[in-house]
């Protein structure tokens, strides 16, 4: 996505950039929906222009328990600073804008922020009872015959504790 120097000269509050996630640079994030949405305002600096907003988008993960795929509705906030200024530029949230660029492209950004939020283990609920580990199934959608030791049976701590 590209902000162009006239538009953030001239200013917009709370505008909506409909994006397509197909522009962003591959971070191996899977998006349900090609759409994301950005609501940005901009702020006038003398070191350069101020971005806030948020980044709505769809991500698609399957869960770490029963694999069955799960949408995520991500709502992030965003916060960059585009300044002329080379020191700190380094910094993750600021990037630099020097005078002579006409427009300036945030798809990097996006897509790190987008990133850096996806879940470690996702789970498609935090009920879900995963798959048997004997036939397979999900139980979430079929009960099975299967007589199954779990492992999270709090008294088996017990019994080991007792024996020794
Ligand atoms: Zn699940
Ligand atoms: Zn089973």
């Amino acid at each position: 996505m590209k902000l162009l120097r006239t538009e953030l000269r001239t200013g917009f509050h709370n505008k909506l950039f409909d994006m397509s996630a197909r522009e962003l640079p591959n971070r191996d994030t899977v998006f349900t929906h090609n759409h994301i949405i950005c609501e940005l305002s901009v702020k006038s600096l003398s070191i350069g222009f101020q971005i806030s907003g948020k980044i709505r988008a769809t991500l698609e993960y399957n869960c770490v328990r029963c694999l069955c795929p799960c949408p995520l509705d991500l709502i992030l906030p965003i916060n960059l600073l585009l300044t002329q200024h080379k020191n700190g530029v380094e910094k993750q949230d600021i990037i630099h804008f020097s005078e002579t660029q006409d427009q300036i492209n945030l798809t990097d950004s996006i897509a790190d922020l987008i990133s850096l939020a996806e879940p470690m283990n996702p789970v498609c609920d935090d009920n879900c009872r995963g798959l048997c580990p004997n036939c397979g199934n999900n139980i979430n959608q079929t009960s099975c015959e299967c007589i199954v030791d779990t492992d999270d049976n709090p008294w088996d701590e017990l019994k080991k504790l007792k024996l020794k």
